[in-house]
């Protein structure tokens, strides 16, 4: 038997399409789960606007929530009853290599590799179909009171996580948190639940002011105070004790550098693109002890946080989310992604 379920499939450019496509059946230790919302992050929206070359069609969405709807043989039901609510981890790490076994699933040697799954019709990791079958490890339970677009967001609150434990932020320190795009935005409330003093770099008002609410204790204006002049005068002259640069601009990395103080951490968030070397003295380094590092993609620990933080509402996401389409409304979806002024727009499913 042959079934079919719904699909918002990228087919060209700037184009999705709602497509019928053959609905997976879990097998042995395998999982169906329902997809109920799936958040358009950067893979999807670079590919549908074209400035990512990928394979087309693809069946982008791997922020998603779903409910579990079926189990394969040997999937224990206590365990996993029908009807959880769930988030998914779905990107690839292999689980044997020596980073996944430090526990560092996101320097995997194979991370990156395309999703290939013998249930998919059309490649890509799935979360804008109607099903996806996955196997427990790739399972977040999540509480049944929780919206599913906040669950959606597990995935990127998870790369924030992680981030924020390469900066090892302390209670009472001056963390400084440049960009204020979604990115930008979980840092703040990231680094507030760890109890730091949060200063905010944005030249948007309409953002910075979203950042304040969210619990940013400065905001300024970058185009019209000198970051670094700004970060020392709020820091009698010391410096921040973590910076993280959420922007890809390369001139910014190297202001996120210069306005770090003695013993403090600095962290590349961002991809940077077009990737041009900066300046670091190594005299300073040796001097200040200063750490320079970056943060890509979620352990699954911090996966696990993530999922936790929602779960009891210690992140409250609801003003990431710019807007919800349903599944048929897709297309209007992504365009409205793609928009520069966006956060989230999230596709949901009945
Ligand atoms: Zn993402
Ligand atoms: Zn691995």
């Amino acid at each position: 038997m042959n079934q079919k379920m719904k699909a918002a499939v990228i087919t060209e450019v700037n184009k999705v399409e709602l497509l019928d496509v053959k609905k997976p059946t879990p097998g042995e230790g395998e999982i169906l789960v329902n997809i109920k919302a799936c958040a358009l992050c950067t893979w999807e929206q670079r590919t549908f606007s074209g400035v990512l070359k990928m394979p087309l069609p693809f069946l982008g969405g791997h922020e998603m929530s779903g409910v579990i709807e079926e189990v394969g043989e040997g999937i224990n039901l206590e365990q996993y009853p029908i009807g959880q609510k769930v988030s998914l981890r779905t990107l690839y790490s292999c689980g044997s290599c020596y980073y996944c076994r430090q526990g560092k699933e996101n320097m995997c040697i194979e991370a990156g590799k395309p999703v290939v799954d013998k249930h998919k019709e059309i490649w890509g990791p799935g979360g804008l179909g109607e099903y996806l079958v996955v196997t427990p490890k790739e399972i977040f339970k999540l509480p049944n009171d929780l919206p599913f677009e906040y669950g959606a967001l597990t995935e990127p609150l998870a790369c924030v996580v992680n981030s924020v434990e390469q900066g090892k932020v302390e209670l009472g320190e001056d963390v400084v948190v440049i960009g204020a795009g979604i990115m930008g935005l979980l840092h703040v409330m990231v680094c507030k639940l760890r109890g730091a003093r949060v200063i905010l770099s944005e030249p948007s008002v309409e953002r910075r002011k979203i950042a304040e609410e969210l619990g940013a204790d400065a905001t300024f204006d970058p185009t019209k105070e000198d970051l670094v002049e700004k970060v020392k005068s709020l820091t009698e002259g010391k410096g921040a004790n973590v910076v993280f640069n959420t922007t890809p601009i390369a001139a910014v990395a190297q202001q996120a550098i210069n306005a770090v103080g003695k013993l403090g951490r600095v962290v590349m968030y961002s991809s940077i693109h077009p990737d041009k070397p900066i300046e670091v003295s190594p005299q300073w380094l040796h001097s200040k002890q200063v750490e320079i590092t970056g943060a890509v993609s979620p352990t699954i620990k911090s996966f696990q946080t993530s999922s936790i933080l929602l779960s009891k509402r210690l992140i409250v996401p609801e003003k990431l989310i710019t807007a919800k389409y349903p599944i048929e409304e897709a297309q209007a979806a992504f365009e409205l992604a793609v928009k520069p002024d966006s956060y989230r727009v999230i596709v949901t499913q009945k």
